[in-house]
């Protein structure tokens, strides 16, 4: 449970991350002993278009990781150029191929092609990141059985809470951003496990009013180190979702971390935080959607 005597505790994303993969790596070992000689082994495809530099980086990780824990995975990368009717065509390749159990299209798409119309010819049965309208309109009306795959981020942050045994239900969390990939997701999250949720933006007045009430704070804006220690309550619980490059080139998050540590009781770095919760949920959510596709979860 949260304490609010200690301040500062790392919440170690990269360590849980880490244990989350070992465990795969042997399911995804058992798995692969009991397949049928029919069966194909899980695989997730990671489309990529264009040449984003971080797009990149972020790919890359994804299919590596995938590799190391023995997850086939492949990563199909288009010019910037490529048409909407294309990159729709190929989702609908992957759709309907059987070796294919997870699709992720990474983003932000080029501006051109349209977002939502990509992220919903995903079939939700395959919709690793948990973007499709079919999944997210799960996890709104609280379904547990339908929805194939939570959105990573959000999921990743609700293990990481759960790994370090941290109270949610009647605590308040504070959840700074409204993007349907984190922050709505997170919100819901939240709320399903019995927290009051306060969900604010870019248009919330006085920020610093709500922030200070939280025992859960979530900022997932993109803003770097805008969560100041006086903006917290002490021995609040602070997940740090940003991840923003200073002009020196090093990586910082949405949170002050320096400052915000010696108020948090409990607080994720940045790197080393959400992040790899993010890589590790995602291939958690390959794993489930290739179990459902044989029944078997
Ligand atoms: P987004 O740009 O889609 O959304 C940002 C949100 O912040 C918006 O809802 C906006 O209303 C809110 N906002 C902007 N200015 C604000 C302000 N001054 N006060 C309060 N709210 C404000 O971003 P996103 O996709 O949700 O990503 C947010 C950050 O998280 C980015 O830095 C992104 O790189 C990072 N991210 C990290 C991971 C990870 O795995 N660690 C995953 C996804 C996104």
């Amino acid at each position: 449970m949260a304490s609010t005597q200690a301040t500062g505790q790392i919440l170690d994303g990269k360590a849980v991350s880490q244990q989350r993969l070992a465990e795969l790596a042997t399911v995804l070992q058992r798995l692969s002993a009991e397949r049928a000689t029919d069966e194909h082994p899980p695989k997730l495809v990671v489309v990529l278009v264009g040449d984003d530099p971080a797009s990149q980086v972020y790919t890359r990780r994804k299919t590596t990781v995938a590799q190391e824990i023995g997850l086939e995975s492949e990563l199909i990368t288009l010019p910037g150029n490529t048409t909407e009717a294309d990159v729709l065509a190929l989702i609908a390749t992957l759709n309907a191929d059987a070796t294919v159990h997870g699709i992720l299209v990474q983003l932000p798409l080029p501006r051109h092609i349209n977002q939502q119309t990509v992220l919903h010819s995903v079939a939700p049965h395959k919709d690793v990141d948990g973007f499709h309208p079919y999944n997210l309109g799960c996890l709104l009306a609280g379904d547990d059985i339908p929805y194939q795959a939570l959105p990573c981020t959000p999921a990743g942050m609700m293990s990481i809470l759960k790994h370090y045994d941290i109270e949610i239900a009647g605590q308040h969390a504070v959840v700074i951003g409204r993007s349907t990939i984190v922050g709505k997701p997170m919100a819901q999250l939240l709320l399903a496990a019995n927290a009051t949720v306060t969900l604010c933006h870019s248009r919330t007045a006085n920020l610093a009013s709500h922030t200070q009430q939280a025992d859960i704070v979530v900022a997932a804006v993109g803003q770097p180190n805008m969560v100041t220690a006086s903006m917290l309550k002490p021995g609040a619980v602070v997940l740090d979702v940003g991840i923003n490059r200073l002009p020196d080139g090093r990586l910082c998050g949405d949170v002050d971390f320096d400052s915000a540590k010696t108020v948090a009781s409990y607080i994720t770095p940045v790197p080393g935080g959400v992040g790899p919760m993010t890589i590790a949920t995602l291939m958690e959510n390959t794993v489930n959607l290739y179990q459902r596709s044989l029944g078997k979860k």
